[in-house]
């Protein structure tokens, strides 16, 4: 074989392949760790370059890049942006035709490839395994790494196999990545891909340019046009929970004259991917989709997206709001949010037939985006502290910073929450103390003789409803944790202790009627 050529420095790359002036927040690093021969997991939001961090070390290392990658879309336009750097890429996937497989093979077996991107079941048939002992490999990237989380909305299981990279490979740096921050998918990712040893790069998740605003679900379609109203050409996505929805939704704007088109799971596949190119391509248009539309699809200039139904989780909806303003470039986002979708989403979760822990971290999911619509405070603050980070001031580019919610002193209220959880023993979930402060007699409360207690019917100055979002507003603010091991049993936590010795008040956001809330942004 010919003399390896001496390893070019990264910098140099950047320059002269990717024609980029300099490396973006973590990247230098991720770069210099993977390029030494280390493991890395990589956590960015969506546009924060994280394509960047396994390319540029494919070049700087002797040997093909191996990108495993979820979604055939993905690997469509990534190879293509590679070729327009000049770069040698491929992709293997189910799309090809036996020929065309043959021939990337062949290119991969003559070390002609810089990057090779490969669905996972496709890398780990025994003889594709085969084919990489006798080559060269520069690292495995596995994109979208959160896809090995069973608790996500992503998992996929063929990614559960990949753990035996490491086995089969040790030598060769392995390099995972994901937009998705939450805990739970950290965690297993570093457990379930063995990645033991890898270094966590973790970048703000904050999109300063994209504002959120959340508003009570009133008459959908009128709350939906008259936002488009304010976005003429613009394009942008608005996200149904249905089929249906998205059917009607389309159909309607077209008929009010507004460019609409839908995509969904169902729709013909030809017309399917006609609106999705269209999408990419044309300005001013919106797409009406289902959750089918999104993951991988890299349109820089959405300026808005909407969400007409409430998604089932904090992480689903940072994701899907992820796609406006990938440009840097303000963008807008709505969320209306309905008790009917509130009721749906639980139910969801409880008929979904998955296991009781599952269910159990399905609804925290669920109360983590809740709280952020019920929040009185700053959106994004409250969206930042559930992947773990704090912002000392409030955003100023949300609707609760650019108008203030209207609060009440809830301090009495707070304290007699507080003090229905201690006298159960922090044993109980939201619906027992909320029946306890209500004093209604259900079979659970007598026979643990709570009708005995001095809480026992204290709280009648709110119905079901309030005292619900007090516990959950709580339960955002720290002030209450949810004892996810104990079946949501809710416990006092050590932030609530001023409150409960009558040292610090609580306010918290008024429920604005539907009605008063889109007068309210109407007017703006
Ligand atoms: P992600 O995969 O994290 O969503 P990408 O890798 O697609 O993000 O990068 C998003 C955009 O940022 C792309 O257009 C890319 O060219 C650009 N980009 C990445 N790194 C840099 C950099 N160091 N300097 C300038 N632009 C960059
Ligand atoms: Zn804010």
């Amino acid at each position: 074989p010919a003399a390896q050529p001496a390893t070019p420095h990264p910098e140099t790359v950047l320059r002269t392949v990717f024609g980029l002036p300099g490396f973006r927040g973590q990247q230098a690093a991720v770069v210099e760790r993977v390029v030494a021969g280390g493991d890395a997991i990589v956590l960015m939001p969506t546009g924060g370059g994280k394509s960047l961090c396994y390319q540029l070390p494919s070049l700087c290392r002797p040997g093909v890049g191996i990108v495993i990658s979820p979604l055939i879309a993905l690997m469509r336009n990534q190879v293509a942006a590679m070729h327009q750097l000049g770069l040698n890429a491929a992709a293997l996937n189910s799309s090809l035709s036996g020929p065309e497989r043959a021939k990337v093979r062949a290119s991969l077996r003559a070390g002609q490839l810089d990057l090779l991107y490969v669905a996972p079941e496709r890398l780990m048939m025994p003889d594709f395994l085969e084919m990489l002992d006798e080559t060269q490999i520069a690292l495995f990237a596995i994109d979208e790494a959160h896809c090995v989380s069973q608790w996500g909305h992503d998992f996929r299981p063929e990614y559960l196999q990949l753990a035996e990279l490491a086995r089969r490979f040790p030598r060769v740096p392995r390099i995972a990545l994901t937009a998705t921050a939450d805990m739970q998918s950290r965690e297993d990712i570093r457990r379930r891909l063995c990645l033991d040893n890898a270094e966590l790069f973790l970048a703000s998740f904050d999109r300063p340019n994209i504002r959120y605003a959340v508003v009570p679900k009133a008459a959908p379609q009128r709350q939906l046009l008259s936002f488009l109203r304010a976005h003429p050409g613009e394009s942008g996505i608005v996200y149904c929970l249905s089929r249906a929805t998205v059917e009607q939704t389309a159909a309607f704007l077209k008929a009010s004259g507004i460019n609409a088109l839908p995509y969904h799971a169902k729709l013909d596949p030809e017309l399917r991917s006609k609106h999705q190119d269209a999408f990419l391509a044309e300005e001013g248009l919106i797409l009406v989709a289902t959750v089918a539309f999104g993951m991988g699809i890299d349109k820089p200039d959405v300026r808005f997206v909407v969400h007409l139904d409430l998604p089932g989780s904090l992480e689903a909806f940072y994701q899907e709001t992820g796609r406006a303003g990938r440009d840097g470039m303000p963008a807008e986002t709505l969320l209306l949010y309905g008790m009917q979708d509130l009721v749906f989403r639980r139910q969801m979760i409880e008929q979904s037939g998955s296991p009781p822990d599952v269910k159990r971290v399905e609804r925290a999911k669920l109360d983590a985006l809740l709280g952020v619509c019920e929040t009185a405070s700053c959106r994004r603050q409250a969206i930042l502290a559930h992947f773990g980070e704090t912002m000392a001031q409030p955003c100023g580019n949300c609707d609760t910073c650019l108008t203030p919610a209207e609060t009440w002193d809830a301090t009495t209220a707070a304290r007699k929450a507080l003090s229905a959880i201690l006298r159960t023993g922090q044993s109980f979930g939201t619906g027992h103390l909320v029946d306890l402060l209500l004093g209604v007699k259900t079979d659970k409360i007598t026979r643990f003789n709570h009708d005995q207690l001095p809480t026992f019917g204290v709280g009648t100055e709110l119905d079901r409803k309030g005292w619900g979002s007090l516990f959950r507003q709580l339960i955002v603010r720290g002030l209450i944790e949810v004892n996810h091991d104990a079946f949501g049993a809710l416990c006092m936590a050590a932030a609530a202790e001023p409150v409960l010795r009558g040292q610090e008040q609580v306010h918290l956001r008024r429920e604005r009627s539907p009605r008063a809330a889109n007068a309210a942004v109407k007017k703006k």
